[in-house]
């Protein structure tokens, strides 16, 4: 990729700090050096969108809807070289990187048709004469901070609604997936956004992200990625008045019960334990199993993961990709010490691979025998490291699945309608899942979760509106 920029008040532009972009599957493997923005440049960004804003707030639906379409229409029917740019940055297989950049183009797809059909209300005064009008209009410069893990569906459920509803964006990407920012950002360029409404800003946390926190000028904020870095969101929102949506981690269970189908269960724990290895917020890390099934379903477990294929992204025939990166690469294996020291029995895998390539190449690992102090089984990973751990019956399933700080997807394995139902209405989560991976959802329906995992407005579908909107209400007399 060469000379990658920022794209600032409606210009690609340069910054005097930049850094390396390194393939995951292949540290020798330098996909870019992509400059990082500074304070100065993210105020510029800013000033820019605030510039922007009361154009393009009043542009036509038709406008919004024409521009939204053609970014859709461009990321699909490029998603086979945008997919390959991801897996090769990111990590996640090639199948799972084309899939993403169809999912993105869905988004945008959708909300563009969501500008031509933003409905208010009108209703009758409880008083004489007098007509309310209940709109939405947006909310004015938006900062998006997104994570690595999905690095185009998530820039694309947060910069499609937003600029759908009438705001303007300061996207400012994570630092270890620059080059698909910059791909995705240059599609919105040519797709025909006016001068200032759409900016990118990559850089890193404490300098672009704290700017965007902290400016006055910036009316709300999307944040989605780890909980610490959460909690600074909310306090610095907080200390500037801002309207501000947290989507963070999980420590997502999956109850499987005595009567369920054991390759429904083992499939789905398989999915959504370890496919993009593990990095997915919907991920189940906590795998909760009724005692006449656990021992089938443990060996059940351990002989699929003899079948999986762990290699290079790009490679044909692979299922699972390496790690992010070194430092989560080091996190991985370390948990996977404190869960040994802590007493926890792994059953299979947790070693370190050698490919072709040098990269960050981990088999996934389970543990058994898991008890419920266990940092393993409390703590998020977010890597391919599942906890197994053995219950009496169904009702000690959900206490269980219900006993974590987080609550983002929970998953049941089951043929029984009562427990599923049941399961349904009281797992303490956003999402629930049954005979279902906990990873894998829709885009024309919310996403997000309760607890620990989210705050604020759901993302996706129309209830998007709830965060990239504000209501007025409108009284005439006449
Ligand atoms: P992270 O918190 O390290 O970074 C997220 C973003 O915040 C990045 O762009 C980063 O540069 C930025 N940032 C860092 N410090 C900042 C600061 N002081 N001010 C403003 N911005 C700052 O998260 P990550 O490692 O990129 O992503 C992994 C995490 O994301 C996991 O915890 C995962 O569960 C979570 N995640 C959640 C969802 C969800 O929808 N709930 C989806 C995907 C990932």
């Amino acid at each position: 990729m060469s000379n990658p920029k920022n794209y600032i008040a409606g210009e690609w532009v340069d910054a005097t700090d930049a850094a390396d972009d390194i393939n995951p599957s292949n540290t020798n493997d330098v996909i870019g050096r992509f400059p990082r923005a500074s304070k100065a440049d993210t105020e510029r960004a800013i000033q820019a969108a605030k510039a922007a804003f009361p154009a393009w707030s009043r542009s036509s639906v038709q406008e919004r809807h024409d521009i939204l379409k053609r970014i859709g229409d461009e990321i699909l029917a490029r998603k086979d070289e945008l997919g390959r740019l991801l897996s090769r940055e990111e990590g996640k297989t090639l199948a799972e990187g084309i899939g993403e950049t169809v999912r993105a183009a869905q988004i945008f797809l959708f909300f563009a048709a969501e500008c031509v059909r933003l409905a208010g209300e009108k209703l009758p005064s409880v008083r004489p004469n007098i007509d309310i009008e209940i709109t939405r209009e947006p909310m004015g410069v938006i900062g998006i901070i997104t994570p690595w893990n999905f690095p185009i569906a998530i820039p694309a459920w947060k910069i499609a609604p937003a600029l759908a509803y009438g705001n303007c964006v300061v996207f400012k990407p994570a630092d270890l997936v620059p080059a698909m920012a910059h791909a995705l950002s240059e599609i919105i360029v040519r797709a025909g956004v006016p001068a200032g409404v759409f900016n990118l800003v990559n850089g890193r946390g404490g300098e672009v992200g704290q700017t965007i926190l902290e400016h006055p000028d910036v009316a709300a904020v999307t944040f989605t990625g780890s909980v610490a870095t959460g909690r600074k969101v909310a306090a610095a929102c907080i200390g500037s008045m801002k309207k501000f949506q947290l989507e963070m981690g999980g420590k997502n269970p999956f109850v499987v019960l005595d009567d369920a189908d054991i390759n429904v269960a083992v499939e789905c724990a398989i999915n959504s334990g370890f496919f993009s290895t593990g990095q997915r917020c919907t991920a189940s890390s906590r795998v909760i199993v009724t005692e006449g099934i656990h021992d089938k379903f443990v060996r059940a477990m351990t002989e699929r993961m003899k079948t999986l294929v762990i290699d290079d992204a790009l490679k044909p025939g692979t299922q699972i990709g390496p790690v992010v990166d070194k430092n989560q690469f080091e996190q991985d294996l370390s948990y996977i010490e404190i869960g040994k020291a802590e007493g926890a029995i792994l059953a299979a895998g947790g070693e370190i691979l050698k490919r072709d390539n040098p990269g960050f190449y981990l088999a996934p690992a389970l543990f058994t025998d898991v008890g419920r102090d266990m940092r393993i089984y409390r703590e998020e990973i977010f890597g391919p490291v599942v906890a197994v751990m053995r219950v009496r019956n169904y009702e000690e399933a959900l206490l269980a699945a219900n006993d974590t700080p987080f609550g983002l997807a929970s998953g049941i394995a089951t043929t029984s309608l009562k427990y599923a139902s049941h399961f349904k209405r009281n797992a303490e989560a956003g999402m629930v899942m049954v005979n279902l991976p906990t990873a894998g959802v829709d885009y024309h329906v919310p996403f997000g979760g309760r607890k620990g995992s989210s705050y604020g407005p759901r993302e996706q579908g129309r209830y998007a509106a709830e965060f990239y909107t504000q209501v007025k209400t409108a009284y005439t007399f006449a």
